[in-house]
Parts: structure tokens; C-alpha cells; sequence
């Protein structure tokens, strides 16, 4: 998509949008559609290493972000290892794209960005405000919503929470059958 207002200003410009996206969730989506709009190409990058223990692989995290962003046809998703500003170079990007929640983001991401700068200062790192509603929305806070089952229809696109459901039915431990209640 072009930039109207200066069209061919943003128009070559790839950018990398690295997360672990564990699961995709609104405030990623937002993030994603306004990227795509501002520039002419954007990669959306799994991180393989997401913490220790993510809920769903790699592969999975980038299928649901892949049918999410079905109708961005200049959206592509992909797995990434290793240094982000190496992976962004390899990918002819110029840009690093992040997404800035509440103010509680800001100190890890100032230090990520100007240690990304020293690694690479052809790679400019660029920041998003997310959008109101976003604000305190995370994957871990809606896989906890989830687990304790409740309503993340407004926090994740469908595909997401579908899913997401399913892996926490899989997870949950069978509950004490009636037959094991004491007395019954
Ligand atoms: P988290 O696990 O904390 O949700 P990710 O590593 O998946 O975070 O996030 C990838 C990128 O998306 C980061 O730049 C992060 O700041 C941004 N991001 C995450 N959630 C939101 C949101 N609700 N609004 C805007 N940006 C977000």
C-alpha cells in the first residue's frame, strides 16, 4: 500500500516486525494493518525462541498469523533465529518495526533499539503507539484469560481464539470425576 500523502516516500521500504506472537493478538494485528499501510513491504517474524515454553510452535504461531493477515497481500509471515538486525539485513529491510504498549515497555525496547543501532546503524528501528484499546492487551494476558475461561472474542481475531481453546481442552487436566467425590 502506498503512503498518499508523499506517495513513493515509504513505498520500497521493507520492514521487520520481530515478536513471538504466542498467539497473535488484536494489538499485534493493529500493529500489523498499520505497518502494511505505511510501508511497502512487511515481515512479520516468529521468533523460534519464544521464552521457554510456548504454547503453541513456531510453525503453529505463523499459520494463525498467515490466515489473519489473509487479505494484506504485502504481509508476509516468517520464522526468524538468531540476530534480528542479521535477519533484517538478509531480508533487504531497512526498518525494524516495534509496537509500544504502556510505559512499561519502553525501557527494555530503548535498550534493544539502541543496541540494534551499535549492531547495525543502517537498520533504523521505528516505533508504533498502539492504539487505545490495545494498550494493556498481551498474549500472556490473554492466554491467562483464557484459562481461566474467560471472554477473549474482543482480544484476538477468530482464528486465534479458536485454536487457542482447543490447545487449553487438550492441556486441562480431566477434573475429579462425581465418582470420586468423598461420600458419593
Ligand atoms: P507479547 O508477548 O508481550 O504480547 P510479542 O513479543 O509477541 O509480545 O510482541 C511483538 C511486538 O508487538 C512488540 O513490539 C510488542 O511491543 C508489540 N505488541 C504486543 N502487544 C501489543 C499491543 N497490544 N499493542 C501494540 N503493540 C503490541
Amino acid at each position: 500500500m502506498m503512503n498518499e500523502a508523499h506517495p513513493g516516500y515509504t513505498e520500497g521500504i521493507t520492514a521487520v516486525y520481530p515478536g513471538s506472537f504466542d498467539p497473535a493478538t488484536n494489538g499485534h494485528l493493529d500493529i500489523i494493518r498499520r505497518g502494511a499501510g505505511a510501508f511497502g513491504r512487511l515481515i512479520v517474524a516468529v521468533g523460534i525462541n519464544a521464552g521457554k515454553n510456548p504454547l503453541f510452535s513456531a510453525s503453529e504461531r505463523v499459520q494463525l498469523l498467515s490466515e489473519a493477515c489473509a487479505d494484506l497481500p504485502n504481509v508476509a509471515i516468517t520464522t526468524f533465529d538468531g540476530l534480528l538486525v542479521k535477519f533484517a539485513r538478509q531480508q533487504g529491510a531497512k526498518v525494524i518495526l516495534k509496537g509500544l504498549r504502556a510505559v512499561s515497555d519502553f525501557e527494555y525496547e530503548f535498550q534493544m533499539a539502541l543496541a540494534n543501532r551499535r549492531l547495525a546503524p543502517d537498520v533504523e528501528t521505528m516505533f508504533m503507539m498502539t492504539s487505545a484499546e490495545h494498550l494493556y492487551l498481551s498474549s500472556s494476558l490473554v492466554k491467562e484469560i483464557a484459562r481461566l475461561q474467560g471472554d477473549i472474542s474482543v482480544l484476538v481475531p477468530e482464528n486465534v481464539e479458536v485454536r487457542l481453546k482447543e490447545r487449553l481442552l487438550v492441556q486441562s487436566v480431566a477434573p475429579l470425576g462425581k465418582s470420586e467425590e468423598p461420600g458419593v
